[in-house]
């Protein structure tokens, strides 16, 4: 539920978490009502650009660096030669632009339900979409749960599912049936990262999501958490899972040389995140 009260803020009333997040917003840009959900644009006095999905606060331009770097290096860096990477949702194109700093990565397929959002971030974010035009990315408005299923088997080194929240067309990107297409899809050793919602707010669903990518036959799991300062409590996660257990660890040696520059993620930044807070470990020890 949002809405831009009279003294010019932006709020996201979150009623599941009993919490609330503002943003003061010099004016309105613009709003679609896709097929799929209403996406709208604010341009905020703070925080650079706003893009708010079904009321929900998606990216900003200020601090969007520190979701797009968790959702693509930490996966890139633990897996010891990625070629072929998929991402599901992420229609804002700002984590197909982290990825595609990998210069060994030799394809990208981007697969959002909703072509109103690249419409929207090309338009407001252009930033995000640099790296569009480059010939290894392959951009593709479909449903990524159908992208999945039909996936040629063996086929992926790495899947990021940069979606929404489980409700819409989201929904069907945390169960079973999907993470069993993704294990399909993998190679052996690949793996799939999904952002998986707040640790502190949303214990039960990633704890859902968790045993779900066991059940169906993931190991290794690391839930990696980060600052996320728009997200429901500013704490946000992502979760990592291996088709195999092959290759342990990350190439961290590869994360201090990175032939590119980035804003959050560092090998530093990598390690403290594969240290597990003592909440999130006794709530996964009763998995
Ligand atoms: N940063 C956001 C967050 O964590 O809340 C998510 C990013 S946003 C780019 C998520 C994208 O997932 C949206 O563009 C939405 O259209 C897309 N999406 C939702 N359900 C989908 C589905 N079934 N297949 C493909 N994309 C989907």
């Amino acid at each position: 539920m949002a809405n831009l009260e009279a003294n010019r803020w932006f709020t996201e009333i979150s009623d599941r978490d009993g919490s609330a997040f503002s943003l003061r917003v010099k004016r309105k840009l613009d709003e679609k009502q896709s097929p799929f959900q209403l996406v709208e644009m604010f341009e905020t006095t703070d925080f650079g650009n706003l893009m708010i999905i079904d009321g929900c606060t998606m990216v900003s331009s200020r601090e969007n660096f520190f979701y797009h770097e968790m959702m693509s290096h930490p996966a890139l860096f633990s897996h010891p030669a990625p070629k072929n990477v998929v991402i599901i949702g992420g229609g804002d194109c700002g984590t197909l632009r982290e990825v595609l700093k990998h210069p060994d990565v030799e394809t990208v397929t981007q697969i959002d339900i909703d072509e109103v959002v690249t419409e929207m971030s090309l338009k407001y974010f252009p930033e995000l979409c640099e790296s569009n035009q480059d010939p290894r990315a392959t951009i593709m408005f479909d449903d990524g749960i159908k992208y999945m299923r039909e996936a040629l088997p063996e086929s992926i080194d790495i899947i990021i599912v940069d979606g929404t929240d489980p409700v819409g067309p989201g929904e069907g990107l945390f169960n079973h049936a999907f993470y069993r297409s993704c294990l399909a899809a993998l190679r052996p050793g690949g793996i799939m990262i999904q952002q998986s919602e707040s640790p502190l707010m949303h214990m039960e669903l990633l704890l859902e999501m968790r045993e779900a990518m066991l059940e169906v036959g993931f190991v290794d799991l690391q839930t990696l958490p980060f600052p996320q300062p728009i997200y429901p409590s500013g704490l946000w996660s992502a979760t990592m899972a291996r088709k195999s257990a092959a290759f342990n660890g990350f190439r961290e040696a590869d994360a201090d040389n990175a032939s590119f520059s980035t804003e959050y993620y560092n090998s530093g930044i990598h390690k403290g995140a594969l240290a597990t807070p003592n909440f999130m470990q006794r709530a996964f020890a009763k998995q």
